[in-house]
């Protein structure tokens, strides 16, 4: 699997390359590319892993407009920020952004710092984002390796294994390291990005109008559709859960806290019951019969590591009982300052209807 770097191309041509077609066709216009400070670049950086860039637009302006600067959003409760994060996933980079900025400001000053290793340290923060900070916004000399970029490098060289994998991802990082310019390295990790966004795509690669065209081995080899090659598969388990949705006359509903880690960590939720005898203990316990549960149609809702077949049970009730430590009463469609996870927004509106 190793690759003799001796394969490798010289990295100029590679870098006036990409470069030119940046000149030319490179994206200068999103919100982030903006008054590019470092605080901009790491709440984009952020958002972007695993998430498409016009479906960050909108809530990276809105999360601007809420916390302009990295002190506002340290001195926010991280509810504020869950909110703003509701229906993006993958809730635990929200709650490594609120720790970072609390980081950046107490220990950095309120700046962040330039250097690799330093940005490493702080919270959420992986090579991969601390090189697009280093050089987006200090212009300083540092390879990146997210989604697209692997995938472009992966092409360029053919190189065999999962990126996923640590020998694959370290030979990675040596290409990457490799073609990473000092000069306009800002507008390099930009292209970069840009390549695997527009040309590079997972599925339907446009080598015709790609700039590295005859560098590129997946490309003479007819099937550049064939790297990265995929993680080997490993079917999800299936888990169950049923969410207790109390309702008052008054249409408010019963919300818990989760604890700040693991599943939905720190959003609120419905209750939930790891089986359906478990909610029927609790009626009983509380003095409802089990027949005044309404069960709703079971949904899937997918993790990365795991389905969660989720039932949720809905029960009218005529005053206010505590169910868990953490819990309140809001109104569905009222409420503007809670994180919510996805599957419980939902069931919230549809409670409204
Ligand atoms: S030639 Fe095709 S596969 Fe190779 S880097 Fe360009 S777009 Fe990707």
């Amino acid at each position: 699997m190793k690759q003799p770097s001796s394969s490798w191309h010289a990295p100029e041509p590679f870098q006036q390359r990409v470069l030119t077609w940046y000149d030319q066709h490179g994206r200068k216009h999103l919100p982030w590319q903006q008054e590019r400070s470092a605080y901009r670049v790491w709440v984009s950086e952020i958002m972007l892993q695993q998430t498409q860039v016009s479906t960050v637009i909108p809530y990276f302006e809105r999360f601007m407009d809420r916390f302009p600067t990295v002190n506002d959003l340290a001195s926010a409760p991280v509810d504020a920020v869950l909110h703003l994060w509701t229906g993006l996933g993958y809730y635990a980079r929200a709650r490594n952004l609120h720790a970072c900025a609390r980081t950046v400001v107490n220990e950095h000053g309120g700046e962040f710092p330039s250097n690799i290793e330093a940005l490493i340290s702080l919270p959420g923060i992986g090579r991969s984002t601390a090189g697009a900070i280093a050089s987006m916004a200090f212009h300083v000399r540092a390879p990146i390796l997210d989604g697209n970029v692997k995938r472009v490098l992966a092409r360029l060289h053919a190189v065999e294994g999962w990126p996923g994998s640590t020998q694959t991802q370290n030979l990675l990082w040596q290409i990457a390291d490799h073609y990473t310019p000092t000069e306009r390295v800002r507008d390099y990790t930009q292209v970069m990005m840009d390549l695997g966004a527009t040309l590079c795509t997972r599925n339907k690669p446009k080598c015709p109008q790609c700039p590295v065209q005859d560098l590129c081995a997946a490309h003479a080899l007819g099937t550049p559709t064939e790297w990265p090659h995929r993680k080997p598969k490993v079917e999800k388990p299936i888990k169950a859960a049923w969410l207790l949705m109390l309702q008052l006359p008054d249409q408010r509903c019963y919300l818990t806290q989760r604890p700040p880690t693991g599943l939905w960590g720190g959003l609120w939720c419905f209750p939930e019951f790891s089986t359906s005898n478990a909610l029927d203990d609790w009626l009983v316990r509380q003095g409802y019969a089990p027949e005044q549960r309404e069960d709703w149609n079971t949904f899937r809702h997918t993790f990365s590591h795991f389905h969660l077949d989720i039932t949720p049970v809905h029960l009218r009730i005529s005053k206010t009982v505590s169910v868990q430590e953490q819990g309140q009463w809001v109104q569905p469609l009222l409420d503007e300052a809670l994180g919510l996870a996805a599957p419980t927004k939902r069931l919230l509106e549809k409670l409204c209807l």
